[in-house]
């Protein structure tokens, strides 16, 4: 068995300089390389400096997703034909990361866009995109996914909001809960349940549409109170008797879980890089930090066990950036699937919350108090394992298509 091993290994050997000419490119093009100087240069300029501020108001950054808006940043995601950027997915993730490493909250706010126009770029008509799209890019706008309800949240096909076909026209009754950006979202991206039959495959039993924010019946409910990104804005929204026209229904009748499902393949890379961005800017701030405070008659960064809290957390944020970016290219090649994009949704959440901890821990005392950096970073880092799927969600995707991917080929 161990000679069958090292024959195999010598091959790989044999090769390797076949393989590392053809090898894989880890650097950025060019256009991304200037993509991501603009983009820190925003954060650094309109982000860090009010983004302490934000978290106390909790209000919503308005000025910030104009600016963005302004400079093409909230559009990125739109195909050209409707007037956005079309960017790729790194960019995006470039986008998310470098937002994220200002403010994860004004980030979340920001790419709450691109998760409720993600269904609509991917599964609607042209008629819906050029309606819905087209008004994003003209004006500075904010949209909602509408899926998760008080009710159910992990298990979306337990959702219970309903919508009933009469005439050519869908009335809609439910509630949905925890949808970001509700308060001033001009639309949302709505899944409903339109085949009462319980018994009815998921696949089948649900429709999904593109609902103006103005529609009567359509009641938004009060902004929730956060632990972290807190100028992100969270709500309830009713739904009684809205009616929707039957043109805005976004993909076929029926196959609404479908395009909310398909839609985390493009979007969980994009908030794998927010929690990637949020752990680069604790290792920044502890390493900053540790470089300063002094203990024993010496920067604390002398000391092994503070160090190496720091490598710890520098281990997992470039690992978290190898795989978001991975999870980003594999889109932009044409290979959607919820299994790099839930792995990379899965490590960059841990990354994020372990860099977080030992942020606090680098800092002391310092760490627990609001006057540093370090306790807003822990707060805003939890919701990553909880939103766009929990971490036990993201197991049992990546559970299933390892075992797929094992029929499939007859091993890994
Ligand atoms: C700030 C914020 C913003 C959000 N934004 C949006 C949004 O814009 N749009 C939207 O539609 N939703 C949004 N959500 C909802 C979010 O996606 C859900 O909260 C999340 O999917 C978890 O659902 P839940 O809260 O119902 O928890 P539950 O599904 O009730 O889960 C509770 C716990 O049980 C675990 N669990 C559940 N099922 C299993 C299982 N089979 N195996 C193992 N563990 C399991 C979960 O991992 C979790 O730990 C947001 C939530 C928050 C807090």
């Amino acid at each position: 068995m161990l000679a069958r091993n090292l024959r195999s290994c010598s091959r790989l050997f044999s090769t390797s300089n076949k393989l590392a000419s053809n090898g894989i490119d880890f650097e950025l093009s060019a256009e991304q390389q200037e993509l991501r100087t603009n983009i820190r240069k925003f954060v650094a300029d309109e982000v860090i400096p009010v983004a302490a501020e934000y978290d106390r108001t909790m209000e919503y950054p308005w000025p910030i997703i104009k600016k963005a808006h302004e400079l093409g940043y909230l559009i990125a995601d739109i195909p050209e034909k409707y007037g956005g950027l079309e960017l790729d997915m790194v960019s995006l993730c470039l986008i998310s990361e470098e937002v994220a490493y200002g403010c994860s909250g004004i980030g979340t706010a920001m790419m709450a866009n691109d998760l409720a126009q993600s269904p609509l770029i991917l599964c609607a008509n042209d008629d819906i995109k050029k309606r819905f799209l087209g008004r994003m890019v003209d004006e500075p706008l904010v949209a909602s996914y509408a899926v998760t309800e008080p009710g159910a949240g992990s298990d979306v096909a337990g959702i219970k909001t309903k919508c009933e076909k009469k005439g050519d026209e869908y009335i809609i009754n439910g509630s949905k809960m925890w949808i970001t950006n509700a308060g001033h979202a001009n639309w949302f991206f709505v899944l409903a349940r339109s085949d009462p039959d319980p018994k009815a495959p998921a696949g089948k039993a649900f429709t999904a549409f593109a609902v103006e924010g103005d529609s009567a019946g359509l009641i938004r409910g009060r902004k929730e109170i956060n632990m972290g990104q807190r100028c992100s804005d969270t709500r309830g929204i009713t739904f009684e008797d809205v009616r929707v026209p039957a043109a805005n229904i976004v993909g076929a009748p029926g196959e609404g879980f479908k395009v909310a499902m398909k839609t985390f393949d493009k979007t969980r890379p994009t908030v794998a890089a927010l929690a990637t961005g949020l752990a680069y800017r604790c290792l920044d701030v502890a390493t900053q930090y540790s470089t300063e405070r002094k203990a024993f008659g010496t920067e604390i960064y002398n000391h092994q066990g503070v160090s190496f809290l720091l490598a710890e957390m520098a281990i997992n944020c470039e690992l978290a950036r190898l795989m978001t970016y991975k999870s980003g290219s594999e889109v932009d090649a044409g290979r959607p699937g919820s299994y790099y994009a839930s792995i990379a949704k899965l490590f960059a959440s841990e990354a994020a919350n372990q860099a977080a901890t030992n942020a606090v821990q680098v800092f002391g005392g310092a760490g627990f108090n609001t006057e540093y950096p370090a306790e807003k970073l822990m707060r805003d880092a939890k919701i990553f394992q909880i939103y766009e799927g929990t971490s036990q969600i993201q197991r049992m995707v990546i559970a299933r298509q390892l075992l797929a991917r094992v029929k499939q080929n007859g091993g890994y």
